[in-house]
């Protein structure tokens, strides 16, 4: 068997684990995106073709634009009644539990298998498969699959390509390695629908989402010599567009593509706190900066909650930016 640069559990161990148990709930983290459905739909694709039973937990709803994806009908809140004990509960793209949400039950330590590609991430399982050199979760997902001997197919393929397409931002980021290109030409091969995720995530905007997208823009503030681009986002401004959260999801990404910014952020004041997301061009962590404000995520993409207000979420993140270098 193939050693992993795991920080935790190796291959081996994990997939002995998956072997042995008989039932599996495959968890996404709250807002999910494609990285985290993709990987757990993929690998409960993989389970299910060697008998077992699987269910996935989802706090919220799936994205629209994650509807496309095999089994995400399945992702909800609701689990059966009848999970034997010796469940294991496999936690996809998290680097702490408490990212799963508030309404999962909690499982016994014993239970959990933590996959995931963040630096600083907790392993708070009792198996931990961190690969924090992989694009996305689904390619750690990928050493597994190997590992079982399942075969890839349509399936598999698409939600893996959709987990590589969201984490690399549809192949732009500095993450998309040779490597990278390689394993997607050849899950293209195993017949991942690439258009159809391009039109899902990048390519099919709604009206309502690029309205807001002006909105948005007319709130944004430059700061630190225009290495810093900041805007926000509150209820006010969806109801005016017709929109929804969902439809802020690209916008931090397009702050951060003016030139000279180097940082950008996004403050999404909805249902009374503050949800931020932060983009990086590379020289100043992000994933730093939130950390110190109980966040978390990548060098170069990150987010965090604060539970106050909008002024005091700008004033912490830009003295937490700072204190990283900003
Ligand atoms: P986004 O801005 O797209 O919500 O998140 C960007 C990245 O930061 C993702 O990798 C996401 O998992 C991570 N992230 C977002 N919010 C949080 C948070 O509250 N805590 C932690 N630990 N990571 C987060
Ligand atoms: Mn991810």
């Amino acid at each position: 068997m193939i050693e992993e640069r795991s920080s935790g559990s190796s291959t081996e161990e994990v997939l002995a684990e998956l072997q042995r148990r008989c039932a599996f709930v495959m968890v996404s983290h709250v807002k999910p995106d494609g990285d985290t459905l993709g990987a757990g739909l993929a690998l409960g694709i993989a389970l299910k073709r060697l008998g077992k039973r699987v269910a996935y937990f989802q706090e919220d709803p799936v994205p629209r634009n994650l509807r496309f994806l095999p089994d995400a009908h399945l992702a909800a809140r609701r689990l059966p009644v009848d999970l034997p004990s010796d469940t294991l509960w496999v936690f996809c793209d998290m680097s702490s539990a408490s990212r799963a949400g508030e309404s999962l039950p909690t499982p016994a330590r014993e239970n959990t298998l933590n996959i995931d590609h963040h630096l600083g991430n907790e392993h708070f399982g009792a198996y931990n498969y961190v690969l924090d050199n992989e694009c996305s979760t689904g390619t750690v997902v990928m050493h597994l699959l190997r590992g079982l001997g399942v075969e890839i197919d349509e399936q598999i393929a698409t939600c893996i390509l959709t987990t590589i397409m969201t984490d690399t931002g549809g192949f732009m980021h500095s993450n998309t390695t040779p490597s990278v290109l390689e394993i997607s030409a050849d899950l293209m091969r195993r017949g991942a629908d690439k258009e159809r995720i391009t039109e899902e995530i990048f390519a099919n905007k709604r009206l309502a989402t690029v309205k807001l997208l002006g909105r948005i823009i007319d709130t944004m503030r430059l700061a630190h010599d225009a290495r810093y681009a900041y805007a926000y986002v509150d209820d006010a401004m969806l109801a005016e567009c017709g929109a929804d959260g969902e439809d802020t999801e690209d916008t931090v990404n397009v702050l951060r593509s003016i030139e000279g910014v180097e940082v950008a952020a996004l403050f999404k004041a909805f249902d009374g706190e503050v949800r931020v997301s932060l983009r990086s061009s590379g020289r100043v962590s992000v994933q730093a900066a939130a950390a110190r404000l109980g966040g978390g995520g990548h060098f170069r993409a990150s987010g965090l909650t604060h539970r106050g207000t909008l002024d005091e979420a700008i004033s912490a993140v830009d003295a937490a930016l700072v204190a990283e270098g900003l």
